[in-house]
């Protein structure tokens, strides 16, 4: 390709004059938000920024990229996409770049990226010299009557050279792609780095079905700028770089302004990669950080959010209601049968979203029953083994809206409110599944049969594989847009958007666990789950106070600390409080800051035998060896006449110790014996908390918020050393 430019600029003076004259051409530095953008003043592009794209204008006038209609010294040297389609590489007659070509699909047809994504990657493949960019026909594109990708030299434009400064923060993993959203510059776009074609090009899709859709087009307004580069530390293999930027508006107003105050600059992929073109000397002069700053306000969609793909429903037949019209789908040897036809997968948009009819929700729980919901977004349609998969393209904060409305009670304080939709962001986007990636998985130390001395357990969030979330209580209670209403709760969304918590102002999005009660201290992640810990769910006394943090895995430390009553924050009993934190406070107890059961030795036999398939025989001791930061057990000696083992983890204990779950792990155990037999008559439990313990405690987050703290100082008192950061 180098040749074909070097005969090129030797053949045609026209081209070789302008390559040229960009070698004196006049630029200027601004700095925009960390980054140095040039603008650049160069009259020969006036061709293509003050062209007319309207379709009067477009049809008038011949086509400059099809063969027939180009000048006869241009040389054309083929390249092949994809699945046979065909381009031609031509060197641009109008430089921006010190080497700068088009590359147009060989037949005339309209600049849609749909199906010709996986060609650009082709391109950057081929050219790793070269940033390859697209412009969308509505997104600076002046031909947008003739599909053609650019390529121009690598080392130009600033965002290449800054893009490990665009701070990008991880949301989701297709694959072994990384989608991830940058901070600084311009915020909010997102960014796909992939090894490899195809899971570049499964980002992307995921990318592009998060973007509304203009009807004029059929498809998202956007530029695109892709290269592959191997990585500067030297590490293992390639990697293909891809900026998406979503796009509002084609030209921005000052483009239109009467002509003593016009900034003619039409922003496409160069531009907005940090090199601003500009044909007229008096715009040029004009050009300054405020004149950028609109230009990027008004023509980018800064507010790109992660789609969702929510499981909604598995069943042989699904029947939908869309478009105004009923539609029905049915498996057929293993391919989705519609209107007498045949798809491996079908997708739709519908514009006014689309219900669902017979959605069983509470699947195995005594609510279970079935309605038609309605839901907003996209409906994909996949066959698998046991029926068709209906599956939910939703935005994040349409999700959230939906999710936080069933778990929670829009009557609670506002902060409160504010500072659980945080976390159920960040909780959702830090899933290492999200996008179909990395599994996390139960996990069990020592053997998981019941007849080993350990039966070490715990359950994680386990993976989906055909979409990130069910719509049941195993993720998250997703019931559409039906249960969306509650003002509160909608308001602390909108409050909150974009909002999560990182590990550090660079870091991943934290893992933001919660549970109901603390019990006075915040847990340790290990202690519930695998054996790793986090910095951010480092143990907190839930206290407003300097008091220290008790030894609370010392076992008479522990005795004390859980038969006392200290002051925390979760320590309340006010009946208004809890009643909106609670979802169903009026049947059950407000006595889970402090709480004891109690079993004759003839129900703690018996429990334990059916509860954990071992027949211990009659208990003779209940021993904890191991205590978590906040007192509770994560190793539990349970010694009878017949078998002695160790259980854990904290989860483990409670479903062994109790018909359901046991408040928390964090307990006391005193025996009773009656009469002078070595086998205890029975056995009393006192305990501390709710829930696991680990992260944000609800009853005294809510507490903190009736006292006045704001969300914010909420969330850093849980989180430590987190920041609040806003993704888009
Ligand atoms: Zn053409
Ligand atoms: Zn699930
Ligand atoms: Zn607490």
């Amino acid at each position: 390709m180098h040749n074909l430019f070097d005969r090129q600029l030797a053949a045609w003076p026209e081209a070789a004059r302008r390559y040229r004259d960009l070698q004196n051409i006049e630029t200027k530095e601004i700095d925009l938000g960390g980054m140095p953008v040039r603008v650049q003043f160069n009259p020969a592009r006036a061709v293509s920024t003050l062209a007319r794209t309207d379709a009067a204008a477009i049809k008038a006038r011949p086509c400059f990229l099809c063969r027939d209609n180009r000048p006869a010294q241009q040389e054309a040297l083929p390249f092949a996409g994809c699945d046979g389609r065909r381009y031609e590489a031509l060197v641009n007659p109008f430089p921006i770049f010190p080497e700068h070509y088009t590359v147009p699909a060989v037949e005339h047809t309209p600049q849609r990226i749909a199906g010709r994504f996986p060609d650009m990657l082709r391109l950057a493949e081929a050219f790793p010299d070269m940033v390859v960019f697209y412009n969308g026909p509505e997104s600076g594109a002046s031909a947008p009557d003739h599909f053609h990708f650019q390529m121009g030299c690598r080392g130009f434009l600033p965002v290449e050279t800054h893009f490990d400064r665009l701070r990008p923060v991880t949301v989701m993993r297709p694959g072994r792609a990384v989608i991830a959203v940058t901070s600084g510059y311009i915020s909010g776009l997102p960014v796909i780095t992939a090894p490899d074609g195809a899971s570049a090009a499964a980002a992307f899709l995921r990318v592009l079905r998060s973007l509304p859709v203009s009807p004029a087009t059929g498809e998202p307004q956007l530029n695109i700028l892709c290269w592959r580069e191997t990585p500067a530390d030297g590490g293992s293999g390639a990697l293909f770089r891809i900026l998406v930027i979503p796009r509002k508006a084609h030209r921005p107003s000052c483009y239109f302004a009467p002509e003593d105050r016009s900034v003619r600059i039409s922003p496409a992929s160069v531009d907005l990669g940090g090199v601003f073109i500009v044909p007229a000397e008096e715009d040029y002069r004009r050009v300054n950080l405020q004149v950028l700053r609109t230009i990027i306000q008004e023509t980018v969609n800064t507010s790109w959010q992660p789609v969702i793909d929510v499981g909604l429903l598995t069943a042989p037949l699904l029947r939908v209601r869309m478009n105004g019209g009923e539609e029905v789908f049915t498996l057929r040897n293993g391919q989705v049968e519609w209107r007498g036809r045949r798809y491996g997968r079908l997708e739709f948009r519908p514009s006014d979203g689309f219900v669902l009819h017979k959605v069983k929700i509470g699947i195995n729980f005594h609510w279970e029953r079935e309605e038609d919901q309605l839901f907003s977004g996209g409906l994909t349609i996949l066959p698998s083994e046991d029926g068709l998969v209906a599956i939910n393209s939703v935005l994040t904060e349409d999700y959230l809206l939906s999710v936080i409305s069933s778990e929670m009670n829009g009557d609670a304080p506002e902060e409160f409110l504010k500072a659980h939709a945080v976390i159920s962001r960040s909780w959702l986007l830090a899933r290492p599944t999200l996008g179909g990636g990395a599994t996390v998985e139960s996990g069990s130390r020592g053997a998981p049969d019941t007849s080993a001395d350990s039966i070490i357990r715990w359950y994680d969030r386990e993976d989906h594989t055909l979409f990130d979330v069910c719509a049941d209580d195993h993720c998250q209670r997703y019931q559409g847009l039906l249960r969306a209403g509650n003002a509160n709760i909608r308001r602390a969304i909108e409050a909150t958007r974009g909002m999560v918590l990182t590990d550090g102002p660079d870091g991943a999005i934290c893992d933001t666990r919660f549970s109901k009660c603390c019990g006075g201290v915040s847990e340790r992640f290990s202690a519930c789950w695998a054996d790793e810990d986090y910095a951010y769910l480092r143990p907190v006394r839930d206290s407003n106070g300097s008091d220290p943090l008790p030894e609370l895995s010392d076992e008479q430390t522990a005795r004390k600390w859980i038969l006392s009553s200290p002051e925390a924050f979760c320590n309340t009993s006010d009946p208004a409080l809890l009643s909106t934190v609670l979802n169903s406070y009026d049947q059950e107890t407000a006595d889970f800051y402090r709480w004891r059961v109690e079993y004759t030795q003839e129900q703690l036999s018996d429990l334990l035998r059916r509860r954990s398939g071992i027949d211990f025989g009659p208990v003779l001791e209940l021993r904890p060896l191991r205590r978590g930061a906040s007192g509770r057990i994560i190793e539990l000696l349970i010694r009878g006449t017949l078998r002695t083992a160790t259980v854990g983890k904290e989860l483990e204990i409670r479903r062994w110790l109790s018909e359901s779950h046991l408040y928390s792990s964090a307990f006391v155990v005193d025996t009773v014996h009656t009469g002078d037999s070595s086998i205890p008559s029975g056995f009393i439990l006192h305990g501390a908390g709710w829930g696991h313990g680990v992260g944000l405690c609800q009853i005294g987050a809510a507490a903190m918020s009736a006292r006045g703290y704001t969300f914010d100082s909420i969330l850093a008192h849980y989180f430590r050393g987190s920041c609040l950061t806003r993704l888009y």
